[in-house]
């Protein structure tokens, strides 16, 4: 037997059995208490913000009321057994509505917990008995719970299916030929730049407010309907709104310049909005490497693991180690001074050398072990079955590699770099995390201690 067998046996056993006489008698009680009913509970739900503001466009209310009050009316009206299934349905219906308009659960047990008030303030004065009295309300209770308990069933369910079916959207969202809708967007953002600039030269006093806004462009809707879609892990949207914003205020700007023929102010601005433009052409093109790390785990600027497997790569290692008594090891790796590389040199040129010293790293461990590039100039590596003598000679021939070794940049410029190292030695504990902390804290240590140096975890 389901729990939804169970439900409408109770259901059909209040209805037709025990229950009967009961609502017989209250229904009409409650009947002209309806409005009044339905009056307190709007009036408390206005005041809390989140309900209020789906409730606030007045035909919702409208028709909100008189379908809340024909609910209670149809939970007193009687039924024989063959209409129970729709009475279910009905409220399964109640439960995926609630579930599309986005309602939080806690709500409806709020309302439901109002209307059992009032109905049982209200019903009180008619009974002179305190025992039939509580045998109803014992009734009206375990009705009420029973309904909500299907209502509530409902719209997890359908919270269940929007949540997959939204997953799934995203997932494919990513393999859609990420690429090609990339493409297009960047060609309608250059169209939209295209049109705007054309519409703003051809007039003499451009009226800043009626200029096309990227916002309500193609592109700008893309952003509110579907960049989010496009990738669940990088959410876009946000960097792209504050993009768009920026692009439409240089806009108006250039506009407003124009009309007061002020040219100077109005060539910058235009300036601006092109920098604007180019820097969101830019970001999107950006979108669908980003999109593709995601999806392959690899760094693309090293072609080393990035962070995402960096859980399930440890947990397995733990799990080995537990298992097999094969002990493991994590250097943490940070460049030293490497920010002074970028300040010097360039971006670019710091980019070749993290390039470089990932290949150092490949070139320096055995191919059993992982590689991850653990955040900007810093990596992690892995050791399997390795002692701590093992560990720190892997770790030091990585450090004395890296002081040795002259690193080429463009042209005939080679520099020197060195490394800071922390190893963590995993010690049987089950939870893998401390192992990496406690690299963490070596490599802290050897930063502290003057750099270009390998510490050992000693706790
Ligand atoms: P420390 O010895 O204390 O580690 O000094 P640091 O300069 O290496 O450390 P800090 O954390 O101050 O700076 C790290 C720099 O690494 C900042 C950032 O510019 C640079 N960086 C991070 N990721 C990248 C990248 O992908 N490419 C380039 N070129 N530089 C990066
Ligand atoms: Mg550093
Ligand atoms: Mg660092």
């Amino acid at each position: 037997m389901s729990m939804q067998d169970i439900m409408q046996a109770e259901l059909a056993a209040i209805y037709t059995g025990h229950g009967k006489e009961i609502l017989a008698k209250i229904a009409p009680l409650l009947e002209p208490e309806l409005p009044a009913i339905v009056d307190v509970f709007y009036d408390e739900f206005l005041r809390i913000p989140e309900p209020a503001r789906i409730l606030k466009h007045h035909i919702v209310q409208k028709n909100l009321r008189l379908s809340l009050a024909q609910w209670i009316a149809s939970l007193f009206a009687p039924h024989q057994a063959a209409d129970i299934p729709a009475l279910v349905e009905r409220q399964k219906h109640i439960g995926m509505v609630h579930a599309g308009i986005n309602v939080n659960l806690s709500y409806f047990t709020h309302g439901i917990s109002i209307l059992k008030r009032e109905i049982y303030q209200r019903l009180k004065r008619h009974y002179s008995e305190p025992e039939t009295f509580s045998t109803a309300f014992i009734l009206i209770d375990q009705l009420f719970d029973l309904l909500t308990g299907i209502i509530a069933e409902a719209y997890f369910l359908s919270e269940i299916t929007y949540e997959t079916n939204e997953l799934s959207l995203k997932m494919k969202g990513v393999s859609l030929n990420a690429a090609i809708e990339c493409e297009r967007l960047r060609a309608s953002l250059l169209d939209w730049l295209r049109a705007t600039l054309t519409l703003l030269y051809q007039a003499a006093e451009p009226d800043p407010n009626s200029l096309p806004k990227l916002q309500y462009s193609n592109f700008g809707l893309w952003v509110i309907y579907k960049a989010d879609l496009l990738s669940h892990t990088l959410h876009i949207s946000t960097d792209l709104k504050k993009q768009i914003r920026e692009i439409d205020d240089a806009l108006f700007q250039a506009a407003r310049y124009r009309a007061a023929g002020e040219n100077e102010r109005f060539f910058e601005a235009i300036g601006l909005l092109n920098d604007a433009v180019t820097k969101t052409s830019w970001f999107i093109s950006s979108l669908v490497d980003q999109m593709m790390e995601i999806d392959s785990g690899l760094d693309i600027l090293t072609r080393l693991f990035n962070r995402r497997y960096l859980d399930t790569i440890l947990r397995r290692q733990t799990d080995i180690s537990l298992k097999q008594g094969l002990p493991y090891a994590v250097l943490v790796i940070d460049l030293d001074h490497f920010k002074q590389v970028n300040d010097r040199h360039g971006h670019e040129s710091g980019d070749i050398l993290l390039k470089s010293f990932a290949e150092l790293l490949l070139l320096s461990v055995r191919t059993s072990d992982f590689i991850f590039r653990y955040g900007g100039e810093e990596f992690l590596i892995v050791l399997g079955n390795v002692e701590v003598k093992e560990a720190l000679g892997i770790a030091e021939k990585i450090r004395s590699r890296c002081e040795m070794q002259a690193f080429r940049l463009a042209g005939d410029l080679s520099i020197r770099q060195t490394c800071s190292i922390g190893i963590g030695i995993h010690d049987g504990h089950p939870d893998y995390a401390r192992t990496v902390r406690q690299a963490d804290a070596a490599l802290y240590e050897a930063k502290k201690t003057g750099r270009n140096r390998t510490i050992v975890a000693t706790e």
